[in-house]
């Protein structure tokens, strides 16, 4: 948390910018600030931008832009606000926030969505549903679309349909300058490419463009709950079904405590627990067949994981991630899910210090394993798991322990790793060239000096320009 006080800006430079723009401007004198100033992760909370733009489109976003490097102050950009890092929030800066640009307007023909830069994923499902259509979003609904999409965008339906960022077809951006271009596979492709994955490093996007696909209403998906002491049974055979599952079905494992809900019953809440969860984006009918052996490990504590509305499936675990709550994030990509790797996870999971601390095993392969690796900047593709540590607390004196945990979770799978992370679960700065791998790394610097220079766009998983690295 951080003490710094807002900087006194001559209130004449900030009534031409109210002038200049259509939104809301918000400062520490204003009733509305303490609220506007608030991040999703309670962890980022008490920073003190000395403004919070609230745009309403892509021209106050210019106006902001312009405004902050008038004023030689650091932006931070806001789409959800979910950033585990903290980066949608700032001290001195301006916060230039996009939370009120959320349209989402679809053309079922083309099966095209175009979407506001503050959408969230509620925002998205809930008109592409209308159509019968549907894109990789998160697993929680109140993500920004833009954060999600710009790092990669791992989700339900992504072994199907591939990452959020392999439907990217195209996007507005305000650049550092202050111009307004249009990336697509024709126009800026290079910039096209840097957007997915490369994270917010080259603009604010204003506008995304989302290919679409028919999914729904009704799909076979859910959670199937067993008891802690079955994990190493789960994930074992987790390992063995996802190497051979077809594409339209994506699987996790999640090693967790049981939450309060009606549907596990009440002599399991608050108790360790292993849980399956899955979504097809194939038949209803042939659902069953695709995760029967996933049914046979252990007798289930409950079993939820049946033909379901998409739009629930997208909610379901909204309640447990509410905004406010303290969140820490660290993860790896696995080359391979070995038998020690299983035995540490298992042994981790009982030493969790609190009821969010939670282990995921995310399948990947199928159409994110298709793309090539110099395709888009999200790069290491091969990898058949993906291992994040997800923690959240409500008291603010639990998060060493909680981050302790993450961290040893990830650092228990070192020798399975590949190197390489997905940047948005990181909850510390620097992934850089690690994550990226090298080639991608370079690529994104060449593209960094030609559309952000200065670096001006650095509160992200920053790739530094080479000015700034030399
Ligand atoms: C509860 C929870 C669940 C999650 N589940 C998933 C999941 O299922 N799958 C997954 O892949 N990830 C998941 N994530 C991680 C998520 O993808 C990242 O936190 C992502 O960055 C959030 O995007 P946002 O727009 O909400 O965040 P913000 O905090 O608004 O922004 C995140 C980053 O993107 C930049 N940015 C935001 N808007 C724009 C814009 N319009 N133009 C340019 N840059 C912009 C910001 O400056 C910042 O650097 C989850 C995170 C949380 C907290």
């Amino acid at each position: 948390m951080s003490q710094t006080i807002a900087p006194v800006l001559g209130e004449a430079t900030v009534q031409d910018l109210r002038e200049a723009v259509r939104g809301e401007i918000l400062t520490p004198a204003d009733a509305a600030y303490a609220e506007a100033a608030r991040v999703w992760n309670g962890a980022h909370d008490g920073h003190r931008p000395a403004l919070v733009v609230r745009c309403s489109g892509a021209a106050d976003v210019i106006a902001a832009v312009g405004f902050a490097r008038g004023n030689d102050l650091p932006i931070a950009v806001r789409g959800g606000g979910h950033s585990i890092a903290g980066f949608s929030t700032c001290d001195g800066g301006v916060v230039i926030d996009l939370s009120r640009m959320t349209e989402v307007r679809v053309d079922p023909v083309a099966r095209r969505a175009t979407v506001g830069g503050g959408a969230v994923w509620a925002d998205v499902d809930h008109e592409t549903q209308a159509h019968g259509l549907a894109t990789t979003g998160g697993l929680i609904s109140t993500t920004g679309v833009a954060g999600f999409t710009l790092g990669g965008g791992i989700g339900w339906t992504m072994r199907k349909f591939g990452l959020a960022c392999d439907n990217l077809a195209a996007a507005d951006v305000v650049t550092a300058d202050g111009r307004l271009v249009h990336a697509s596979e024709t126009e800026n492709a290079d910039l096209l490419w840097g957007l997915r994955g490369g994270g917010g490093n080259f603009g604010i996007v204003t506008q995304f463009e989302l290919d679409l696909h028919p999914l729904g209403p009704i799909v076979y998906a859910g959670p199937i709950f067993y008891p802690a002491d079955a994990a190493g049974d789960l994930l074992r055979a987790f390992r063995n079904w996802a190497g051979t599952a077809p594409g339209e079905i994506t699987g996790l494992v999640d090693l967790t405590t049981a939450p309060p809900l009606p549907v596990i019953p009440e002599e399991w809440h608050g108790k360790k627990v292993v849980a399956f969860i899955a979504a097809s984006t194939g038949p209803v009918d042939e659902g069953e067949a695709l995760v029967r052996t996933l049914r046979e490990v252990a007798e289930p504590i409950a079993d939820l994981l049946g033909p379901m509305p998409y739009g629930v499936i997208q909610t379901l675990i909204d309640p447990l991630w509410e905004k406010g709550i303290h969140a820490y994030f660290k993860a790896t990509n696995l080359a391979r899910l070995d038998d020690e790797l299983i035995d540490r996870l298992r042994k981790l999971h009982l030493a969790a210090p609190g009821p969010q601390c939670e282990i995921h095993v995310h399948q990947m392969g199928g159409a994110v394993a298709r793309v090539a690796e110099d395709a888009t900047a999200f790069s290491d593709r091969s990898m058949p798991f993906v291992l994040n540590a997800v923690t959240g607390w409500r008291d603010e004196g639990a998060g060493a322990a909680h981050r302790d945990w993450a961290r040893a979770v990830i650092s228990a799978a070192s020798d399975a790793s590949t190197g390489r992370a997905y940047v948005n679960f990181l909850g510390d700065a620097g992934a850089g060239r690690t994550s990226y791998g090298g080639a991608a790394y370079d690529r994104l610097v060449l593209l960094k000096d030609d559309y952000d220079p200065t670096n001006v766009f650095r509160l992200n998983q920053n790739v530094q320009p080479s000015a700034a690295a030399a």
